[in-house]
């Protein structure tokens, strides 16, 4: 029996196993000079100026909330059609969480829905101080209008693009117009360092907010601190932060997977072309595409057309499964989870995320993918809908 393809796989060379075991024989296992060095070629590629890595993506967007004030009393709204992660970092500060419905288009927050939500909001003197969007799949957000919201309602922008390391939005990559924006690099995601993540943000001061968030609110120099040093030895907590840092173990297979990155995406794209031509035919809805931006492809969702088959998204999702495929689905609304039911939450909240989720199906796309396996993928498909 062929071996089972899955939806995402990591892709790790000997040169990234080689750049961890340098690591392993250095002195410094964390807090050494591999974190700074992925900070900056990060940030650099990115024409970001700080890099602040972190644990995983779900500590960066807290603490991105935690330096944009996010606070009881405070409103943050994200998507529904995204990770958890992307709503509980409100709720770790205490924030309340809403949310803005999906534009179907493009699968990301509704620039529309947005704006109408916005508008009410002042209405009725709810605004929000910060506004997270998801690039949903890899494909970016509609940022210059969100920018435009932000700057007319006065509220902060985290760009959640954990899946868009590698895309560009009007020729530039992600990263310019959000205050601050997050990336994941969980082994699934278009580059990995087992669990990690990294905040980019071109404003100093929450840059620095976000480091001291990351290591304890702990800080060594004494221009910050409150207290006459006892001796060389003395640090002080100026603040209440976590330990969320990434270690130079992980970073240094960061740095190793950020030199194959314009190849990798190379692939990714060639990959969701060929399924693109391949699959036009079909009753599905395939991934956008458009002018002034390029996906990083870390996923490629299908939706079940239910105008143009009586087939259900679930006897597709079976018949892949049946020809040993591991599809997924991405993403169950938020706010349908039981845990956000209970803040007032319910189904028909977010009509566009809903309906996405019922007709939605993660095929595999991931930059070792052969065109072998690739045509199995499509196979499969056009004998669950022909
Ligand atoms: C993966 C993911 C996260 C969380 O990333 P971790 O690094 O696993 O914490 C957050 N948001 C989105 C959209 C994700 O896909």
């Amino acid at each position: 029996m062929a071996s089972i393809i899955p939806y995402s796989c990591q892709d790790i060379s000997e040169a990234d196993i080689a750049a961890v075991a340098d690591v392993l024989r250095a002195p410094f296992l964390t807090q050494g000079p591999a974190v700074p060095k992925f900070e900056a070629e990060f940030a650099a590629l990115h024409g970001v100026e700080h890099g602040i890595a972190v644990a995983n993506a779900t500590a960066g967007l807290h603490i991105a909330c935690m330096a944009l004030g996010a606070g009881p009393g405070i409103h943050v709204w994200t998507s529904p059609n995204s990770f958890v992660a992307s709503a509980n970092c409100a709720r770790y500060c205490g924030a309340t969480v809403g949310f803005v419905d999906i534009d179907l288009a493009t699968r990301n927050m509704s620039v529309d829905r947005l704006a109408e939500k916005l508008a009410q909001a002042e209405a009725d003197g709810t605004l929000p101080g910060i506004v997270i969007p998801v690039d949903f799949a890899g494909f970016p957000c509609d940022m210059k209008e969100i920018r435009a919201l932000a700057d007319r309602y006065d509220f902060r922008i985290i760009s959640d693009s954990s899946h868009a390391v590698g895309a560009t939005y009007h020729g530039d990559p992600v990263g310019r117009y959000a205050d601050i924006t997050v990336f994941s690099f969980h082994p699934v995601k278009i580059i990995t360092t087992g669990e990690g993540g990294l905040c980019l943000t071109n404003n100093a001061g929450l840059a620095d907010s976000m480091r001291k968030a990351r290591s304890h609110g702990i800080t060594r120099d004494p221009a910050e601190m409150e207290q006459e040093p006892d001796g060389p030895w003395y640090y002080e907590q100026v603040s209440l932060g976590y330990n969320y840092r990434l270690t130079d173990i992980q970073a240094a297979l960061g740095s190793a997977q950020l030199t194959r990155l314009v190849e990798r995406e190379a692939r990714r794209d060639f990959l969701a072309r060929r399924y693109d031509d391949a699959l036009v035919t079909l009753p599905l809805r395939l991934p956008p595409r458009s002018n002034d931006r390029t996906s990083a492809h870390h996923l490629y969702v299908v939706e079940v057309d239910e105008t143009r088959t009586s087939r259900t998204r679930s006897e597709v999702f079976d018949q892949l499964r049946a020809d040993a495929i591991s599809p997924n689905v991405h993403y169950i609304p938020i706010h349908l989870q039981p845990d956000f039911k209970r803040l007032g939450f319910a189904a028909g909240d977010f009509p566009a995320s809903e309906a996405f989720y019922r007709r939605a199906i993660t095929i595999p796309l991931f930059a070792t993918m052969t065109e072998e396996q690739q045509d199995r993928v499509i196979a499969s498909l056009t004998r669950a809908l022909t």
